[in-house]
């Protein structure tokens, strides 16, 4: 399983919660993440191979890992109540995703449902 993991500002805390309850799940997973996103997670202990920044392009280089095939798995846990400047990156990466008939989930309910169908398959 290869899973990207971005989290915004207001959702970082969430997705760290969410992978560390996952670990057995994620355990084997190649996992890339957007790198503040990433170093949230290696600082609870987790693998995790990090990007740029979203804001910086990292959003952007998950999008272009999709177009490539690279990636079975998005979790972006999106905080509804922010802007963000990179939010045209945000609207590539999900349309590259539906192109590609990437699953893709924005918050944990959709996340664990994925993770579900994905160790059941
Ligand atoms: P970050 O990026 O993990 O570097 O904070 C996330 C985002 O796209 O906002």
């Amino acid at each position: 399983m290869r899973l990207a993991v971005i989290a915004h500002d207001g959702k970082k805390a969430e997705m760290v919660a969410f992978l560390l309850e996952n670990k057995d799940r994620i355990m084997s997973a190649k996992i890339v993440a957007t790198g503040t996103t990433g170093s949230h997670a290696e600082k609870a202990g987790l693998k995790v191979k990090k990007l740029l920044s979203g804001p910086m392009g990292g959003d952007a280089q998950i999008a272009t890992m999709v177009a490539e095939g690279k990636l079975d798995l998005i979790f972006f846990f999106r905080d509804p109540q922010g802007k963000h400047p990179h939010e045209p990156d945000i609207q590539m990466l999900m349309r590259l995703c539906d192109v590609h008939n990437i699953p893709f989930a924005t918050n944990p309910s959709g996340a664990q449902l994925l993770l579900n169908g994905w160790s059941a398959n």
